[in-house]
């Protein structure tokens, strides 16, 4: 292949420093998908476009029109940077030092973007089309929800064979992550003044006494060979009343559960046996994505591809003669856009070179080393899959 990969990799660098000086906040992504379309016009992509959220998107075309498109997918948004003085280089300076790209977005996600737009340049500076048409996309308003995936796959008009979604995987293949579920549990008692609190059933006790059962009997629920297990975070704990001289009359908490196999139901029948006699209920919860939560015995997941997926061990055979290594199967430990495809029935796998632990910390980075060897495999993906 005639491809200087030395410039290949210096330009993709250049291009993830200025992707880290255009700040991109989630609903202020408009200036770095400027930068993007920019880039990928002066890169020779054949068709660029902004879609009417604000998605950039980007095709090179193959040259077999009846094969579905393989999808880079990304995004373009990230977390505050926070205090800035807690950084030892301006989070949105972009510097380069021991070999990493510091910044905010460096591994989340300016760096694994930029490999993403430079492995298809390569394409185009090798002379070379791709069997199937590849399309870059690079989505608004992941960090806070994902209205961008949403729109972009309610509005997909073309086939799609494969996504690869650019999030942190470390060079290895992720393929899928948990699911989320919330649930609210509330225990209720009786309110008396607090001068007579043994005329009181105070809820207090038996939210105490759940969760003093929760941490060790989370370890009873299923866990998924892949994906792993099945975890549960109280996060918020909420009484009715503000008086201090009150008992309350209710009392309630936040259940976080991440799971790959448990149900909607399995889930409320964990919680109503840790509950106990105590009066209490479930209610509200919040299911991504969006699986009924009321009476479904649907396992919860993220999105999930087998390991035996041919399209799976297809890019797991191309990657490994693209690094010379075996490159393995892994998974997500945080949740990514992916989850909004699996409606659609999209496969998908996670490649990409930054690391998992990077991501929303001070001082993020990514290794040059990796986005080198990242750009190899994904030269090597949109050629031969
Ligand atoms: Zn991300």
């Amino acid at each position: 292949m005639n491809l200087d990969w030395e410039v290949l990799l210096a330009d993709c660098v250049d291009f993830a420093r200025r992707l880290i000086q255009t700040p991109s906040m989630p609903f202020e992504e408009a200036a770095i998908a400027e930068v993007v379309a920019a880039e990928c016009h002066k890169l020779g992509f054949d068709e660029v476009w902004i879609d009417a959220i604000g998605n950039v998107n980007g095709r090179i075309h193959g040259t077999d029109p009846s094969l579905g498109a393989l999808v880079l997918n990304t995004h373009l948004d990230h977390v505050d940077p926070g205090e800035p003085s807690l950084w030892s280089a301006p989070p949105y300076s972009g510097e380069v030092r021991h070999g990493r790209l510091i910044g905010r977005g460096a591994c989340d996600i300016k760096g694994p973007l930029a490999v993403q737009v430079y492995s298809m340049a390569a394409l185009r500076r090798a002379g070379i089309r791709p069997h199937r048409d590849v399309v870059f996309t690079g989505v608004v308003q992941e960090e806070i929800g994902g209205a961008g995936a949403e729109f972009w796959v309610q509005n997909l008009d073309y086939p799609v064979d494969l996504v690869i979604l650019g999030e942190p995987s470390d060079n290895q293949i992720a393929l899928g992550h948990r699911g989320i579920i919330q649930m609210w549990l509330t225990f209720h008692g009786r309110s008396v003044h607090a001068s007579v609190p043994e005329q009181a059933q105070n809820p207090n006790y038996a939210l105490a006494a759940f969760l003093q059962k929760l941490e060790t009997a989370q370890s009873q629920l299923k866990s998924h060979p892949i994906l792993g297990p099945t975890t549960v975070a109280p996060t918020i704990i909420e009484v009715d009343t503000k008086s201090t001289n009150v008992t309350p009359a209710w009392a309630r908490v936040l259940l976080d559960f991440r799971t790959a196999v448990e149900s909607s139901n399995s889930l409320q029948t964990f919680v109503h046996q840790l509950a106990g006699a105590w009066p209490h209920d479930i209610s509200d919860a919040w299911c991504a994505p969006n699986t009924p939560f009321a009476d479904s015995d649907a396992p919860i997941f993220g999105f999930y591809t087998a390991p035996d997926d041919a399209k799976a061990v297809r890019v797991q055979e191309i990657l490994g003669t693209a690094v010379g290594h075996e490159v393995p199967f892994t998974r997500y430990q945080f949740a990514t856009d992916g989850r909004h495809f699996v409606p659609y029935h999209l496969t998908m796998i996670g490649y990409a070179a930054s690391e998992e632990n990077q991501a929303h910390v001070v001082d993020e980075s990514i290794s040059l080393a990796k986005m080198a060897e990242s750009l190899r495999g994904h030269v090597a993906l949109l050629r031969e899959f």
